[in-house]
């Protein structure tokens, strides 16, 4: 008979066959999905028997998992900055590091009533509805190019239950020449585009390359951003951006030489890593 614990054992060696990073983490958010059953739950039943239907599921889930379809697409979802979010594969799923960038942003703008936020190219929504939650009094504003993102973003508003005001454009360009906000933040697309064959299958092959796809030296969003923020902003106001582990210096120089900023700041995500440049307009 089918038990939640042998399920379990039996899971994670199928998924580590398939060379999924994390096998048993991954069985047991499977089995968990499966079961609707919290965490917890499966080890306090471990003897608990699997109906028919659910090893079914439970075995068309881990088919998926191992040709890797990343685990978010299988269970819909995934948890930013303590939040729920619903994925799908038209939008980048959020990563842990990117809280790093909100943390930034709310630093910034500790002292200022009312903030007028935009996150550009907003994905899953993750940045945007994380400002909102936290700043409720304030104006936060997302641009997405992409139509099935912003759909996917507005559920995440929806869910969330913040206000966030959605637009669809490339970059700031929705905007008109009179708009500034107090603080344009992005996690834009940063993969040279050469290195994006050599990603690991899950994002390779499933998540969208527009989120992905940082033209031919990985700099190519920055540089855009960099060119354009300064006009949205008013003086003072702050462009923060996410960089790849190894893009840190080179943003920072590009963010000096522009004469739209002053001050520029790095922040580290949690493995120690700069991960933030965040500049002052003058
Ligand atoms: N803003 C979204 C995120 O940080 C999407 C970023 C992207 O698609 N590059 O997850």
């Amino acid at each position: 008979m089918e038990t939640v614990s042998r399920v379990l054992h039996w899971a994670s060696e199928q998924l580590s066959q398939a060379g999924v990073e994390n096998p048993s983490v991954d069985a047991e958010r499977l089995v968990q999905h499966v079961l609707g059953a919290p965490r917890l739950d499966l080890y306090l039943n471990p003897d608990r028997p699997l109906t028919p239907s659910e090893s079914a599921r439970l075995r068309d889930a881990l088919r998926q998992r191992c040709s890797r379809i990343p685990l978010q697409h299988l269970t819909g979802e995934t948890e930013f900055w303590s939040l729920p979010f619903f994925v799908n594969d038209a939008v980048l799923i959020p990563r842990p590091e990117t809280e790093s960038l909100v943390e930034a942003v709310l630093a910034q703008l500790r002292d200022i009533p009312h903030p007028r936020i935009v996150d550009i190219g907003t994905g899953s929504g993750c940045i945007a509805v994380s400002l909102a939650h936290e700043r409720p009094e304030g104006l936060v504003v997302a641009t997405d190019l992409s139509p099935a993102a912003l759909r996917v973003a507005r559920a995440n508003v929806l869910r969330n239950k913040v206000h966030v005001r959605l637009v669809a454009g490339d970059l700031i360009e929705p905007f008109g020449p009179s708009v500034q906000f107090d603080a344009i933040v992005s996690n834009p697309p940063y993969i040279r585009r050469e290195g994006i064959e050599t990603l690991q299958p899950e994002v390779r092959d499933h998540e969208p390359r527009l989120a992905l796809d940082g033209g031919e030296d990985g700099f190519s969003v920055h540089r855009r951003l960099v060119a354009c923020a300064g006009r949205h902003l008013r003086p003072g106001g702050w462009l923060a951006l996410e960089v790849g582990w190894w893009q840190i210096g080179a943003v920072v120089k590009m963010l000096r030489g522009s004469e739209d900023f002053e001050t520029v700041t790095r922040y580290k995500d949690l493995t120690g890593i700069e991960r933030v440049a965040v500049a002052r307009r003058r």
